[in-house]
């Protein structure tokens, strides 16, 4: 059992007293250092020098190292020398990529990693989880994921999922109750006036002081589920691994003919099983995983500086084919930056300015109408807390404006209760105690609040809350107004009260209509310019919203996503929609309003059975589900709920629907560039091959020495598939559709550029060995053979940046493949130039004439694909 089962009633008592205020800071500091960080799990950091080993551990790697011992066993210790120094160096490479992969990860799951709200210094402010202290009073609201174990000390209408602790799927309710009575014990199902680290906040508001954190948690107890931490494949590297595993099937088929031929010529067994190894090496790209690994590391650590936080690796793949995106209206299309700008009081539509010439004069009406905006209200500004909701900010300096005090109001009305807003009800319900009567508050969409209202406020009575009957054309007009405001784009809020009114037992029914207030939510500027970038690059933008239709048509209409002939739906219409008729209209329907947050998933699914790739934004608690089931789900960093951003697969930091094209912009270029990485790997490698098998069928001696090809695929290779992979997006990857999910990498066009490409270096390579044959004889020609090859690889990493021609692209738009273009030229030089290397790799002199023959062999294969691809450019 945990700490807090163990400690007496009085001790946990006395802790809950002196903790009202909070932790100070230095008692937090000396508690995080005594118990250590609120962390589940630790990544263990494994040591550089066992991932350099694990680099050994590859069987093409041991079958190499036992060929180097038979060279050494054989009077070749030159040959070992050489593979071992090649093998060393591949290590070491690989060593530097997985450290590097493995500190973004690290770095992109500490910008992801939740966060929690507690009282520090009687004041709520919000730190990391893993800071969260055992005594420090933590703040619980719908959306939160409950950092730390902990005893409730104020509970308003609390349900928590605690589905990760006890597998109960439904949500279980909290009360502040059921004290343990000294030296009982009660089993976790009953320990009703505790919180479990772990579990959601479905419902409702608390304070709770934190019992226990860490490993200390019932959830820490459970070993299960340590091993979160680990890093999963993603579906590209799950299909490269199973593509090199065929290939390397194919390459042995091929490395045991090439054995056989040399065998039955009567060569020495040993070399031909030397060269057949090698020979395996070359051709398999052994640096394919790392690679990919690479590129999306990078690709998403640039996503990260561009406010797109990757949770989910498969996210980045995804997001290349990403052919809608249903987003939220508020916070995301919009500032989330609300002001009001008038209100409707009594039949009266009035400026906020007008509002206090109208409330000075003492009047029922406005009197009762700023109660309500700032009792039925959470935030308050002016004790620090400036996170609070928007709507609810704005309504609180409305009320300040019109020269109420809200805090005032709240010291003389005390909370009896509340039952929190909640995007599905659309509406907040708090009950007060007003001149010792009860009176509910009710405050949310209009024509929800208007349905549960029956009276509407009588200024000239004389009552606490004076009213008459609602009248059919009082209705209208308040539709009006509200129809009227809508029309503007605002955001509208409705006002009510109800007297004598008991908590938990009278229903939010039978309602006196207060009155309107009208907020500005303008678009952000970014929103159009990004709705129209992804309609040029075939991404559809569907508007998702809680509010109402014809406010949520008119913004999306400035913002170029309801276009004409578009259609919006309301939840409700949804609702009487069978999924025949939603998929029929499924693409004219670019506005959905009055949803909840149920209705999404039915919206995501229609999208997905007409084959599309679907990201869906998300913030509530109850958005989780939709933002699981959705291809992407996007959660808000800034306005969204824990809950949405542990569902989700990727956080947007600055909660702006920009950033999400942007975000598919950098995955579409990622895949590019794997695409592009593995397109220079595999081409290289045919190219050996093919030099290979021609010399190896036509009986003729073979133009490579081991030790090049190990040389080659090893070092020289893997500069330039790298820098293929910090290839920068090019203008047109956004005026492109997107990439089709079900097609595969190797598709017949890729795999023909692959022969193609292949067999133009081969042919270059063997018309170098040629000539080194005529002009000095086998050593030569082997030594011209290798440089042309290698010389050719490098030459080819410019070609496969892009698929455009280098002219259009620039030399200088990546400096990172122009260095590996040098490096790997000094490289090659220092094994053809410095005597001793010259030695171990056999080669032979060249004459000024012949490494000019080799450069121009080199250069050719992508003279010619350049001049192919300028031709196909000038004839579009
Ligand atoms: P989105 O576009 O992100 O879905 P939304 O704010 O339009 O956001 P909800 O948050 O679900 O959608 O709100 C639905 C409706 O509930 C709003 O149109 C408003 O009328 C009402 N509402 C919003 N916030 C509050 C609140 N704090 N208290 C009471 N009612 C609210």
């Amino acid at each position: 059992m945990t700490e807090w089962y163990s400690r007496s009633e009085e001790e946990v008592l006395r802790e809950l007293s002196s903790c009202r205020r909070g932790l100070t800071d230095a008692e937090a500091h000396s508690r995080l250092e005594k118990y250590g960080e609120n962390v589940l799990y630790e990544r263990e950091a494994v040591p550089w020098w066992q991932i350099f080993l694990s680099q050994f551990k590859d069987l093409l790697v041991v079958i190499l190292m036992i060929a180097a011992g038979i060279s050494m066993a054989t009077g070749d210790p030159e040959s070992a020398l050489v593979i071992f120094t090649v093998l060393f160096l591949n290590a070491l490479l690989g060593t530097i990529q997985h450290r590097k992969a493995e500190k973004s990860l690290e770095s992109l799951q500490k910008l992801s990693s939740p966060e929690a709200r507690v009282v520090r210094e009687g004041q709520s402010v919000t730190i990391p989880s893993s800071n969260v202290v055992p005594g420090d009073l933590m703040i619980l609201e719908a959306g939160s994921l409950v950092p730390a174990d902990g005893r409730l000390l104020e509970v308003y209408g609390l349900t928590v999922n605690e589905s990760s602790l006890t597998g109960e799927s439904l949500s279980a309710e909290k009360h502040t109750g059921c004290l343990r009575t000294e030296g009982e014990r009660l089993s976790p199902g009953d320990q009703v006036n505790m919180v479990f680290s772990g579990s959601l906040v479905t419902s409702g508001r608390a304070a709770a002081v934190v019992t226990a954190t860490g490993m200390n948690t019932e959830i820490g107890s459970i070993a299960s589920l340590m091993n979160r931490a680990e890093v999963q494949k993603t579906p590209l590297q799950i299909s490269l691994d199973h593509f090199s595993g065929h290939l390397a099937l194919g390459i042995m088929g091929i490395c045991v003919l090439v054995f056989g031929l040399s065998v039955y010529r009567k060569e020495p067994v040993l070399d031909a099983l030397m060269f057949a190894v090698a020979l395996a090496v070359a051709a398999i790209p052994e640096a394919l995983s790392s690679i990919v690994t690479i590129v999306q590391a990078m690709g998403t650590q640039k996503m990260a500086r561009e406010h797109a936080i990757i949770k989910d690796l498969k996210a980045v793949e995804s997001l290349g084919c990403v052919s809608v995106i249903c987003s939220d209206k508020t916070g995301t299309l919009t500032q989330n930056r609300m002001e009001t700008e008038a209100v409707y009081i009594n039949g009266r539509e009035m400026e906020t300015d007008q509002l206090k010439e109208y409330a000075g004069s003492g009047k029922k009406d406005a009197k009762l109408f700023l109660m309500a905006a700032a009792l039925n209200n959470n935030t308050s500004p002016s004790a620090g807390d400036k996170e609070g909701d928007p709507v609810e900010l704005a309504l609180f300096h409305m009320v300040q404006a019109a020269g109420a005090v809200p805090e005032q109001l709240r010291l003389c009305c005390p909370r009896k209760g509340e039952i929190p807003f909640d995007s599905a009800r659309k509406r907040m319900t708090t009950i007060h105690e007003v001149q010792g009567e009860e009176i509910m508050f009710v405050k949310g969409a209009p024509d929800v609040l208007l349905e549960r209202c029956t009276r509407i406020i009588n200024p000239a009575g004389a009552d606490l809350v004076p009213s008459r009957q609602l009248s059919a054309s009082d209705r209208a007009a308040i539709l009006n107004q509200n129809q009227e405001w809508s029309l503007r784009g605002l955001r509208i809020l409705a006002f009510a009260c109800r007297s004598g009114a008991k908590w938990q037992e009278d229903p939010e029914t039978d309602l006196v209509f207060l009155g309107l207030a009208a907020m500005m939510d303008p678009p952000r500027p970014e929103s159009r310019p990004a709705v129209a970038a992804a309609r040029q690059a075939g991404i559809r933008t569907v508007m998702i919203t809680g509010d109402h239709r014809t406010t949520a048509m008119a913004v999306a209409g400035r913002i170029g996503i309801f276009l004409p002939g578009d259609l919006a739906l309301t939840g409700a219409r949804l609702d009487q929609m069978t999924e025949e008729e939603l998929e029929k209209k499924l693409p004219q329907i670019s506005v959905y309003a009055r949803v909840s947050p149920e209705h999404k998933i039915r919206i995501v699914k229609a999208w997905q059975n007409r084959g599309h790739i679907v990201a869906m934004t998300g913030d509530g608690v109850n958005d989780a589900p939709a933002l699981k089931k959705a291809d992407i789900g996007i959660a808000m960093g800034m306005g969204g709920t824990e809950v949405s951003k542990d569902a989700a697969s990727m956080i947007l930091a600055d909660d702006n629907f920009a950033t999400i094209i942007k975000a598919a912009a950098n995955g579409r270029n990622v895949y590019r560039n794997i695409k592009n990485a593995i397109q220079f790997l595999l081409s290289g490698n045919m190219a050996g091959i093919l030099c290979v098998l021609y010399t190896s069928l036509l009986g003729l001696p073979l133009p490579f020495a081991p030790v090049h090809l190990l040389f080659i695929n090893l070092i020289t290779d893997s500069l330039p598939a790298i820098a293929i992979g910090m290839e920068p997006a090019e203008d047109g990857l956004l005026k492109k559709p997107p990439r089709d999910p079900k097609e595969g990498i190797l598709t017949p066009g890729f795999v023909g550029q692959i022969f193609f490409q292949g067999g133009l270096m081969a042919g270059a390579t063997m018309w170098a060995w040629s000539l080194g044959m005529r002009q000095g004889g086998e050593a030569l020609a082997c030594t011209m053979a290798f440089s042309a090859l290698t010389l050719a690889r490098l030459f080819h990493g410019f070609n496969c940046r892009s698929s455009y021609s280098i002219i259009q692209l620039g030399l200088l738009s990546n400096p990172g493949s122009l260095a590996a273009f040098m490096l790997g030229s000094i490289l090659l030089a220092a094994v053809l130039f410095v005597p001793g290397l010259q030695m171990f790799f056999a080669a032979s002199d060249l004459m000024p004439v012949q490494a000019a023959a080799v450069g121009m062999a080199a250069f050719l294969p992508t003279v010619v694909i350049q001049l192919g691809r300028i031709f196909r450019d000038a004839q579009q």
